[in-house]
């Protein structure tokens, strides 16, 4: 084995000669080709229920103890509508972060033909994963959670039981912003709420007892605080890291920039597709990443 100190963010540096290919054997898993993406994990499967269960109760308070019960059914309709329309897009974005192959490397494809096929010269170095005997492409990094090398992969999310790379990154950006646009929309809304219930009678202001009403809107203003400035801070990463074209993972290992640098406009066009459109808000259509960028394993 040979780790060179420069190179100690990478699991492993071989020549070709060490790289031992018939030691790989094919993997096992994942399965027949189109198999749907779905991380076995947990902690990450318990997270995700919370998520959806989180979003489900915000949803009942807005509905059952503030829109329905309102007698001003101009203002229920709108914010009904607008809410609904949020926590869909959230729960959809979610779905797509959890369910797409955020850019797994094919496992076992350190075989003595793919070594070859890449016509190494003297001196070319090629990582290989000593986990799941793949040959990395650059910026690909090993997820132990996942069990399989992820291209650009940027954090495991337990919250969307999967990792953050290469093919998610949009999906998991959207569902972040959608979070905090509707926990903000739940906070002022809470907050008419009590207006109006204060100089109201409490009776008449919704459908539950006044201490039963109390409790589930400070539930729900205590939800939407915390999750609206976890999101928010998280969507301002992102945004940030998909614009400097860095990675999590490479900002907290200092890594060297080894990739050209593009401008922000680029970077964004190259995470959410080309070119700018409505569909760069919507989790149901998916990035054209175009083949431009062929992956580079030699370096
Ligand atoms: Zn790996
Ligand atoms: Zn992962």
């Amino acid at each position: 084995m040979m780790l060179t100190p420069t190179h100690h963010f990478r699991d492993i540096e071989r020549r070709p000669e060490y790289l031992q290919p018939e030691k790989c054997v094919p993997p096992p898993y994942p399965g027949p080709a189109g198999t749907m993406w779905f991380i076995r994990d947990g902690c990450g499967i318990a997270c995700a229920i919370v998520t959806w269960f989180l979003v489900l109760y915000a949803e009942f308070v807005v509905l059952f103890v503030m829109l329905i019960p309102s007698r001003d059914y101009v203002y229920s309709i709108i914010n009904g509508v607008v809410f609904n329309l949020l926590a869909f897009l959230a729960l959809a974005s979610h779905c797509r972060a959890m369910l797409t192959d955020p850019g797994a490397v094919p496992k076992g494809n350190a075989t003595k033909e793919f070594i070859e096929s890449l016509q190494l010269k003297p001196g070319q170095v090629v990582y290989k994963c000593p986990k799941c005997c793949s040959i990395k492409p650059d910026r690909a990094h090993h997820c132990s959670v996942c069990k399989r090398c992820i291209r650009k992969m940027d954090h495991h999310c337990p919250w969307v039981n999967n990792c953050v790379g290469e093919n998610n990154q949009k999906f998991f950006v959207l569902f972040t912003m959608y979070i905090a646009l509707i926990s903000l929309h739940a906070l002022i809304m809470v907050g008419f709420h009590f207006l109006h219930c204060f100089e109201e009678d409490w009776t008449k202001c919704s459908s539950f007892s006044p201490p039963t009403t109390v409790i589930l809107l400070i539930l729900l203003c205590f939800e939407a605080l915390l999750f609206l400035i976890f999101t928010s801070v998280m969507f301002g990463t992102q945004v940030h890291s998909i614009c400097t074209d860095e990675t999590g993972i490479e900002q907290l290992k200092k890594e060297e920039r080894r990739w050209a640098k593009k401008t922000k406009w680029m970077n964004m066009k190259a995470v959410f597709g080309h070119p700018f459109s409505l569909g760069w808000a919507s989790p149901f259509a998916t990035p054209d990443q175009g083949k431009a960028d062929p992956y580079q394993y030699v370096v």
